[in-house]
């Protein structure tokens, strides 16, 4: 499936965009085994000074507040540093601009300390399985120093760990209660995406986000424990609907390391950059209907899944009417666990 390319005129004049999304540069050092972004960065070539005068023109033509989001790679890699704080500079400069987050996992406070008058929100990626493949290790007495570095700038923070399936439960709890003592108060959980995951995975996923289910409930006046499994999860525990599966290419669009501006990150899989904003949203609404009449015609789910993130399903198989399959098969089997204890949960979690 093709997206047409927009004009460059008035590339975001006909959405009300609250969250926009700066990429830098994909470029980070750092290689995780499971790295999303190799596939991206091929795809692109870094332009700071297009890029610079994109968020202008973006600053410009916006009329309603928004968040801003530099993301990577890893925005603060030697070679990218300079432009992350060019971004930073200028969204502290527009009153419209009401939240700025950074997304990293350096943990080095020195160059957190370069960027930090201008964040109100670092969201810190680390993660705890046991394997010299864990490039985001980070001992508690690293994660207590940037915890309170954070904290005494007055900046939020909040962690993200993707989850690679061997960790156990105790590992988590443990973990969990460790963050409550040195004063984390956000962490979400994901799990290895955009790979086709074997069968093994699955199982211990659907294990150990049955277990954050009800760790979640039971320590949410301690720490918010979210993530896209788990909050999808509590909209349906609360029979809240999801009014549209993603922001992406409605109300957030993506500004790309060479300036263009693309609906969602995964828009940058295409090699010749064509995609439409209009378009993208049409498709979503499309293969929305599509799968509410087909695969997803008799899941319980439907109102709080919507066939999970389209970027996925074009990237792992080709097909944007493809509901995203290894989301699929997490959510439904930890829901099919979760309905069967149900009664125990509704005491749990004080509905
Ligand atoms: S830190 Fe992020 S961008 Fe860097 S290698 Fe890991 S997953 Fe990729
Ligand atoms: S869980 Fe699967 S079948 Fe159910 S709505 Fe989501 S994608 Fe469709």
């Amino acid at each position: 499936m093709k997206f047409l390319k927009n004009s460059t005129i008035n590339r975001f004049s006909n959405l009300e965009i609250d969250y926009l999304k700066i990429v830098p540069s994909y470029y980070c050092s750092i290689n995780c085994k499971y790295c999303y972004n190799r596939l991206l960065k091929q795809n692109s070539k870094d332009n700071p000074k297009a890029l610079l005068n994109s968020l202008d023109e973006f600053i410009n033509n916006q009329k309603t507040s928004f968040i801003a989001e530099i993301i990577g790679g890893e925005p603060l890699e030697e070679n990218t540093l300079n432009t992350s704080k060019s971004l930073l500079n200028r969204l502290s400069r527009s009153h419209l601009c009401k939240k700025r987050i950074l997304s990293t996992a350096v943990k080095d406070i020195r160059l957190l300390d370069s960027l930090i008058d201008y964040l109100d929100f670092v969201y810190l990626s680390m993660d705890i399985f046991n394997s010299t493949n864990n490039k985001k290790k980070l001992s508690l007495t690293k994660l207590l120093q940037l915890t309170n570095f954070i904290n005494c700038n007055n900046v939020e923070l909040s962690l993200t760990v993707i989850l690679d399936g061997c960790e156990d439960e105790e590992d988590i709890k443990n973990f969990i209660f460790s963050l409550i003592h040195i004063g984390v108060k956000n962490i979400c959980f994901g799990y290895v995406k955009f790979q086709h995951l074997n069968t093994t995975t699955l199982l211990n996923y659907y294990r150990l986000f049955y277990f954050l289910f009800f760790l979640k409930y039971s320590l949410t006046d301690k720490i918010f424990i979210g993530g896209n499994i788990l909050e999808t999860l509590d909209l349906a525990v609360q029979n809240i609907t999801r009014k549209r599966i993603c922001h992406c290419g409605e109300t957030s669009v993506v500004l790309q390391p060479d300036g263009n501006v693309t609906p969602s990150l995964c828009q940058n899989y295409y090699s010749d950059n064509s995609y439409s904003l209009t378009e993208f949203s049409k498709s979503k609404m499309y293969r929305w209907n599509f799968l509410e009449s087909n695969r997803c015609f008799n899941c319980s789910l439907w109102p709080f899944c919507r066939g999970g993130c389209m970027g996925a399903s074009i990237h792992l198989y080709k097909n944007y009417l493809s509901p995203d399959i290894e989301f699929c098969s997490i959510i439904s089997k930890v829901w099919e666990k979760i309905e069967i204890d149900m009664g125990i949960i509704k005491d749990y979690i004080r509905m």
